[in-house]
């Protein structure tokens, strides 16, 4: 039974219940109706009888029937013996009765070598002396007849009855299970053939298979999204640590062939630490990269008023303070991760700075339009031409390299729109070359907005 699958299980438990059931039913019918039958035979023979009382009349000690005298009526036959017991008038079918004494109100059962009978004797009297017996008998109903019947019955409509309760009982338990089969085989799907794409997709509902293969979805999309993450995070470090890779190697190279005089050999050092620099910004920009996109960062939205948040963020001694204005139109409070927002506005109170033009203003501000929260950097820098806007927001893209400083590496831009997108927000970027930039966070206020 191991090796069988639920259904037949199922199938195979239900129909030997129903077997059993329609075993103990059938026992039930034949004790009940047995007993029906011979109640109502005894109860047809009594009122026969006693309705022959009546038409019983001896005139002159000879015996007179009534016209209404029943010899045979519904199944009762009735004759009439003598004081000394000699038939009078009906006809006796069974010789075996003849032998049979009377037992005046005795009803009785009689054995012949075919049937049975119930039998009722009734003492008419005529004054002291004189009377005579009426005896009234039906055939009692066999023991066995109705059992047969029954029996015969049972075993034509029971195997039909099982076989339609067996199909039934499969069929209900092969559709009820269909869903598993469905979440089985994308599962399998998604094992062997490595196709994280694969979802299941049954429709939304409350019961145990809906919610079971809803939640192997989730997992599925937790499945390949880590596992895309992985990947972009191997092919993005192998492909950007190369070069710096390839720096150090060749300086090393170069610093154990030849002697170096004591600058040569300083520069050589303070190049290893610059690709150092550099290869731990990517690596560290990448794993929290890869971290969010796995959602594997444990986060909280908190509840920030931003004029306080953007406050406390613009005033790090490291940003030049007269050439940095914030403005807070309006008190916001907004659901925020606030983490990953301060990610997010330094790297573009940085990259504002970073490439403005010297002596430059950086101002930051929030404001609200519509349904939205705006958080705005604004430089008057180098701006960017119309088609690098697009580019600048992809991975290690860098308009000049030269101007990123040391760990830049062209990943901040990524990084803040994959934390605008965890806020169910985007950015938008306007851009004049050579008059500067602004970079503006839009943040939905109608779920996040708390005000
Ligand atoms: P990084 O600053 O490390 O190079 P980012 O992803 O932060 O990388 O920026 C990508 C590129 O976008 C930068 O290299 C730069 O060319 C351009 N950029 C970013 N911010 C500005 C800005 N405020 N003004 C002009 N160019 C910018």
């Amino acid at each position: 039974m191991r090796n069988f699958s639920v259904k037949v299980k199922i199938t195979v438990w239900l129909t030997l219940l129903m077997a059993l059931l329609a075993a103990l039913l059938l026992a039930f019918t034949i004790s009940i109706s047995n007993a029906v039958a011979s109640k109502s035979a005894k109860s047809q023979l009594s009122t026969v009888v006693r309705d022959n009382i009546a038409q019983v009349h001896m005139v002159q000690n000879r015996l007179d029937l009534g016209e209404e005298f029943d010899f045979y009526r519904n199944g009762v036959s009735t004759l009439v013996y003598s004081k000394n017991e000699s038939l009078l008038a009906g006809r006796l079918p069974v010789s075996a009765f003849e032998k049979e004494a009377f037992q005046n109100g005795g009803m009785r059962m009689v054995s012949t070598q075919e049937e049975q009978y119930f039998v009722l004797d009734i003492w008419v009297p005529n004054g002291w002396e004189s009377g005579v017996w009426l005896r009234g008998f039906i055939e009692a109903p066999g023991r066995f007849q109705t059992t047969r019947d029954l029996l015969f019955v049972s075993l034509v409509a029971l195997p039909v009855f099982l076989a339609l309760a067996a199909l039934g009982s499969y069929r209900i338990s092969k559709r009820a299970f269909r869903p598993l089969n469905s979440i089985i085989a994308t599962a399998e799907a998604v094992n062997e053939a490595k196709d994280l794409s694969r979802r299941i997709g049954l429709p939304v509902g409350k019961d145990e298979f809906s919610r079971l293969a809803g939640t192997f979805d989730q997992l599925f999309e937790r499945l390949e999204r880590s596992f895309e993450a992985e990947q972009q995070f191997t092919a993005d470090a192998s492909h950007e640590l190369r070069t710096p890779v390839s720096i150090i190697k060749g300086a090393c190279e170069y610093a154990r062939k030849y002697d170096e005089t004591p600058e040569e050999r300083q520069e050589t050092i303070s190049m290893i630490y610059r690709q150092t620099l550099k290869m731990y910004g990517i690596i560290s920009q990448l794993l929290s990269m890869m971290r969010l996109d796995q959602g594997t960062e444990p986060l909280r939205k908190e509840p920030v008023n931003l004029g306080q948040f953007l406050n406390a963020l613009c005033v790090d001694p490291a940003y030049d303070q007269k050439r940095l204005t914030l403005d807070v139109s309006e008190d916001m409070t907004a659901l925020v991760y606030p983490e990953l927002l301060s990610r997010l506005m330094r790297n573009l109170v940085e990259n504002a700075f970073k490439y403005g033009k010297p002596g430059g203003h950086v101002w930051v501000s929030a404001y609200r339009e519509k349904d939205e929260i705006l958080l705005q950097v604004r430089d008057d820098g180098i701006g960017i031409c119309a088609d690098q806007q697009d580019k600048i927001w992809q991975r290690f893209y860098q308009v000049d390299s030269s101007r990123s400083g040391e760990g830049g590496v062209g990943l901040g831009l990524a990084m803040v729109r994959q934390i605008a997108k965890l806020h169910g927000g985007y950015m938008t970027l306007s851009s004049i070359p050579d008059a500067g930039s602004s970079f503006t966070f839009h943040l939905p206020a109608e779920q996040d907005d708390i005000n």
